[in-house]
């Protein structure tokens, strides 16, 4: 390789690709409608892709100097390397052209399944809430390097005037997060393929190379894991791999990047950097916000090696304090001995795109914060101030100051009240009574044949209630009017679950357009954005709420539909909440105070709301917590800490409740491995879980573990519009009473309805009320579980 251009002084690793205006998404999705075709679909792309590169440029980033990220994937960036690798799984090999490459057409199948294939697994993308495509990698699988699509645009933005950086995931990370294919042998590991994998990179490089880009970025965030982050050591693996890219001849220079965490061994920080440095990698980046700073001896030791500094967080949206920043920044270049660049943590594709299309914002948030743009302005400003000296930014700095002094006193950041109610509390606020007790009480009360039966929460949200929430916003019903629906609604589901014949009722949850946004627009210390919209997945994205201040609630906001709901029928109806960690994990958090802290408050305005339904004589309560798993840390070692706070949230919000109330919870998904401990440590009288892809194995593993409260494995999966029979759900049913006695089990959909069309969903509840009763009258359980017990 000839010697590289210099890496430029300012860069981002990544920028959101779904457009300010969702054009990406609205384009997809009306590719797939047959509204536009293929052509029409790369115009749409093509022109997100010029007013990106614009943009920023004019934001301050350089055009012809590889400072901007190509990260353009039109579905996720994995499924574009799997793509870039034609790695196509076995059923899907008809899919590849003659050379090799995947169509448009093609590469949207993978995404979406076909017919009787299903699509490539969705999973979260490290302990983020985007969620990238499992690649699927078996003993046979090809790999060719047909990258037509990233060629293509570095070309044409070079004719643009553009010299871009191309943005692939890296080799190992790739690997990392595949799955073995079906039918692979045992044991099997993606890994293993390594070697075919790097060949094949090769060939990719070469054809960036000679498609003009003189940069490309190879991003390399597995290594942040435990696994990734051993292979990672001095002479392993990783080392390998890059001295193979690297001893290339026809290739790009070569930025590899490490965010969401510390790279190779923690204890040894910035090691994994010298060994990627060793391995002749020209510039290698560390997330400075989350991981921790490479140490001097490694800095010093990268000699003509770039260092990449992500100072700039990426994936939250607070207003970097720039003061703190460049303090750092100039220590690192102190101890490199050389330029640093100035960058993000990791892709912005986790922020929305600008502040300032926020104009509903409370008055005080805007100059608190900073989305996409005003990230990369963070970027070229610190850069600036590093090169040239403070003094060339001081009236940034000066404004910034001003901003976080700001921030800090507040009225509403720190709110005494809400300080004193969290310094009052004992362990007694935490504990229950004994759960044996309670549930003894509690069938005394609610008088529950066994195996009762219920649903998630949610129901259908049909067009009509979708419509009815819009035209109360846009003014065009009055806000009675709209009450007068939701109550009409709720009425009509009671109606429906009570005529199927189920034994715990809900309200429908229609007046929730998210069961986070709901909670957060209904508490204080909260704010919701008009467009803050951040790619989930695909073409979804969802729109997280601002966390930014001390949390309490006003007044009670859930009691008014559950009570009504609660007085159309003699059944009981179960309170329906949202549980502090998943309104953390789905939210922008604010980043002064530890999580656990922010937590805690959250839970008692949680706890609040509870007791206000227990005194208007609801003797459920539902609080869910899908996201419990989701925020376990990357590192096996983090996870203890994280599981003591949010397991306490749990209990600090529940523990009010006397033991006469039933306290449910609802997780969604059933892999509990590494958290069961922490699931028995929530002490919910009734858990509801996934269960039914993996055919109630799980009921068996938390027998094995001694759970010995109520559990509602999920008997029907509510992600597909299938029709469970009542055969069918009998037997699974008797399946889950091998393992637990019958007075442990409840039987319910896997989650909540809201999805799924009313069709489906009366026939699938049907079945599910007539097999609970047909296994209750089959064992003879007619009585309670409790006669059970003892036989
Ligand atoms: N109660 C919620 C519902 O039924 C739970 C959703 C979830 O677990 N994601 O919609
Ligand atoms: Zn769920």
């Amino acid at each position: 390789m000839s010697t590289p251009k210099a890496f430029p002084t300012a860069t981002i690793l990544g920028y959101p690709r779904i457009g300010p205006g969702r054009e990406l998404k609205k384009a997809v999705e009306s590719y797939w409608a047959g509204i536009i075709d293929e052509s029409g679909l790369q115009r749409a792309a093509e022109e997100l892709q010029d007013r990106t590169v614009s943009r920023l440029i004019e934001l301050g980033l350089g055009g012809e100097d590889s400072s901007i990220p190509a990260d353009f994937a039109l579905y996720d960036q994995v499924l574009d390397v799997t793509a870039a690798l034609g790695a196509l799984p076995t059923r899907f090999a008809d899919l590849a052209d003659q050379d090799g490459s995947i169509g448009t057409a093609a590469y949207f199948t993978l995404a979406r399944g076909d017919g009787e294939r299903a699509p490539l697994e969705l999973t979260k993308w490290f302990d983020s809430n985007y969620h990238y495509l499992v690649p699927e990698i078996g003993v046979a699988t090809t790999f060719t390097a047909v990258a037509h699509r990233l060629t293509a645009i570095v070309r044409r933005q070079r004719e643009r005037g553009a010299v871009l950086r191309p943005v692939l995931v890296g080799p190992v990370t790739y690997l990392l997060l595949a799955k073995a294919e079906e039918g692979a042998p045992t044991g099997f590991d993606p890994l293993s393929r390594i070697d075919d994998v790097v060949s094949a990179y090769e060939g990719i490089l070469a054809s960036l190379a000679e498609a003009g880009a003189e940069w490309v970025q190879l991003d390399e965030p597995g290594l942040v894991s435990d696994r990734g982050g051993e292979l990672a050591a001095p002479g392993g693996l990783v080392e390998r791999v890059y001295r193979r890219l690297a001893g290339h001849a026809e290739r790009p220079a070569l930025l590899v990047t490490t965010g969401y965490g510390t790279a190779g061994n923690p204890t040894a920080p910035g090691q994994a950097l010298a060994v990627l440095s060793a391995a002749g990698v020209e510039a290698v980046h560390a997330d400075l916000v989350r991981g921790s700073r490479p140490s001097d001896e490694v800095l010093q030791g990268l000699g003509a090696t770039r260092l990449v500094a992500g100072i700039v967080d990426g994936r939250n949206v607070w207003r970097n304090d720039l003061q703190a920043s460049l303090s750092v920044l100039e220590q690192l270049q102190a101890g490199t001995g050389a330029t640093v660049t100035t960058a993000t943590s990791t892709s912005l594709l986790h922020v929305p795109h600008d502040v300032r299309a926020e104009t509903a914002l409370p008055e005080h948030l805007p100059a608190w914060l900073a989305f996409a743009d005003q990230k990369v302005r963070e970027v070229v400003v610190l850069a600036g101030g590093l090169a040239d000296g403070r003094s060339t930014v001081a009236t940034h700095l000066e404004e910034t100051e001003a901003a976080l002094q700001q921030r800090a006193r507040f009225d509403g950041v720190v709110v005494d009240r809400v300080r004193k109610r969290i310094r009052d509390l004992t362990a007694e606020a935490f504990t229950r009574g004994p759960a044996e007790r309670r549930a003894e009480v509690q069938q005394q009360r609610l008088g529950l044949p066994v195996l009762p039966t219920t649903t998630i929460g949610s129901f259908p949200q049909t067009g009509e209630v979708r419509s009815a929430r819009a035209a109360v916003r846009n003014g065009s019903i009055s806000p009675a009017e709209y009450e007068q629906f939701l109550r009409q609604e709720i009425a009509r589901v009671v109606r429906l679950q009570e005529g199927l014949g189920l034994d715990v009722l809900v309200h429908g949850e229609p007046e929730r357009n998210d069961m986070v946004q709901y909670f957060a627009e209904n508490f204080d210390g909260f704010a919701a954005t008009d467009h803050g919209w951040v790619q989930s997945y695909g073409s979804r994205c969802t729109r997280p709420s601002i966390l930014w201040g001390d949390v309490s609630r006003p007044q009670a906001f859930t009691v008014p539909w559950i009570s009504f709901a609660q007085s159309l029928t003699e059944r009981p109806l179960k309170g329906m909440l949202t549980g502090p960690v998943t309104i953390l994990a789905w939210s922008f958090v604010r980043d002064d105070q530890p999580l656990g802290d922010t937590a805690h408050q959250v839970a008692l305005a949680l706890r609040d709301e509870i007791a206000d339904l227990e005194a208007a004589g609801i003797a459920i309560v539902q609080v869910d917590e899908p996201a419990l798993r989701e925020l376990l840390p990357l590192r096996s070692a983090d996870h203890q800490p994280y599981l003591d706070w949010s397991v306490q949230a749990f209990r600090l919000a529940t523990a009010g409740a006397g033991d006469r109330t039933q306290i449910h919870t609802h997780l969604c998904y059933s892999e509990f491995g590494e958290v069961i401990s922490a699931i028995d440590g929530l002490d919910a009288d009734v858990t509801s879980i996934e269960a039914a892809r993996s055919r109630l194995e799980v009921v068996a593993d938390l027998a094995g573990f001694g759970y010995s409260r109520g559990i509602g494995p999920g008997v029907y999966d509510i992600h597909s519009p299938r029709v469970p029979s009542e055969e069918e759900l009998s037997a699974l049913i008797a399946t889950a009473l091998e393992a637990l006695p019958a007075q442990q089990l409840w039987v319910n959909p896997d989650c909540g309805l809201k999805t799924r069309g009313y069709d489906e969903t009366v026939l699938s509840l049907r079945n599910l009320v007539a097999a609970a009763r047909t296994v209750r009258e089959s064992a003879d359980l007619t009585t309670t579980g409790h006669a059970l017990a003892h036989s």
